[in-house]
């Protein structure tokens, strides 16, 4: 039998051509596209404004949400972490954030990794799958229809990070769809310039994408200044080294239009890549290479089994100001979400919280 079509997967024009095929007038199209994007509804039931005998057909060819909610779990700082199946039951794992002036959505790209970095709990599942357009966009609903209800206009200033589970440019292509659909003034309307892609460093797709014109802020994670330590932290480095990598950044960086944002990611783990020495190795080859990008220092966010724990403040401020001393733009991250599993490099489908039991808030969805 056929899988049902996916239809929040699909563009405006897609959706057009789908109800033609179907015998129906195009602007049934542009109906169900606006009650999927723009007022996110999860069924066809709730689309009342379509007759019930084109919404049963409907039914019989087609889906509007793929994604089921399994858990959500409530962090202490206001973080909330959604644990969701496919249809064909992998876990897909979406964090919202609330923050002052505006909230972020991270979203998976694919469900588990193939990259073994080696600070990260995701890399234990492995791949599972790489996620389709409509499941990346699926996320983004269920935790904007969470935080602001259903129907409710996106809130201006929401910005996505594709820094879940996966490698975002393993899914290149379901993912620049995702991005096409949801930029769409009629839909959800976030925008490229609203997106960050974070990228363990796949270097044919950092040259691709910088010849999109309008593309995603891209994050490329470091942590390691030398070859030798990078090896062992992010296998990937072993196919593309450092040398190789900053040259694509470089090429990113001459195309970068006013406002783009431009960073580099780099875990600290306490004893292992937080010397002063690493800061000089680490202001050295960003300088060297001539790259501006401003560095993100992010506090390794311990779990279990990981062998790493995060590096002490005083040592993290140190490292940025040697870095800050050399030239380069550095800025620490305060990590979000670290008890219920939420934060950078914890997602790995776990169905308990970490540290703070009481934090705990779970619904049957
Ligand atoms: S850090 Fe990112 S790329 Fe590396 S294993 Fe984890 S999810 Fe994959």
């Amino acid at each position: 039998m056929n899988q049902a079509v996916h239809l929040t997967g699909l563009t405006e024009g897609e959706l057009v051509a789908f109800v033609e095929e179907m015998g129906a007038p195009s602007y049934r199209g542009r109906q169900i596209f606006a009650a999927l994007q723009a007022r996110r509804l999860r069924s066809f039931d709730e689309m009342t404004d379509l007759p019930k005998i084109f919404r049963e057909k409907l039914n019989e060819r087609a889906t509007t949400s793929t994604l089921t909610v399994e858990e959500r779990y409530i962090s202490t700082d206001g973080t909330r972490r959604y644990l969701m199946k496919t249809r064909d039951n992998l876990p897909v794992e979406t964090v919202f954030i609330p923050e002052e002036r505006r909230d972020t959505i991270c979203f998976s790209s694919q469900s588990g990794c193939p990259l073994q970095c080696d600070f990260c709990l995701t890399a234990k599942l492995g791949l599972l799958r790489t996620l389709e357009a409509g499941e990346i966009v699926e996320q983004i609903i269920v935790a904007l229809n969470d935080a602001y209800g259903v129907s409710r206009k996106t809130p201006r200033g929401v910005n996505l990070v594709a820094m879940g589970a996966g490698e975002p440019f393993l899914a290149f292509e379901p993912l620049m769809k995702a991005l096409k659909i949801m930029a769409d003034p009629k839909g959800l309307h976030i925008v490229p310039a609203r997106v960050t892609v974070s990228t363990a460093g796949v270097v044919p797709k950092i040259r691709e994408l910088a010849k999109i014109p309008d593309r995603p802020h891209l994050a490329i994670s470091l942590a390691a200044p030398t070859d030798e330590l990078r090896d062992q932290l992010m296998p990937i480095n072993k196919r593309w080294p450092l040398d190789e990598l900053l040259s694509a950044c470089v090429e990113f960086e001459k195309s970068l239009k006013p406002g783009e944002r431009f960073t580099f990611e780099y875990v600290m783990l306490d004893g292992v890549n937080d010397s002063e020495s690493h800061a000089r190795q680490l202001a050295n080859l960003l300088n060297r290479h001539g790259l501006r990008a401003k560095v993100n220092l992010i506090p390794h966010n311990p779990a279990e089994p990981l062998p790493y724990s995060p590096s002490p403040p005083e040592r993290v401020e140190k490292f940025k100001a040697i870095l800050e001393s050399k030239g380069v733009r550095a800025l620490v991250r305060r990590p979000r979400g670290r008890d219920i599993y939420a934060a950078c490099g914890q997602l790995a489908a776990r169905r308990t919280p970490n540290i703070n039991q009481q934090a705990l808030h779970k619904i049957a969805s």
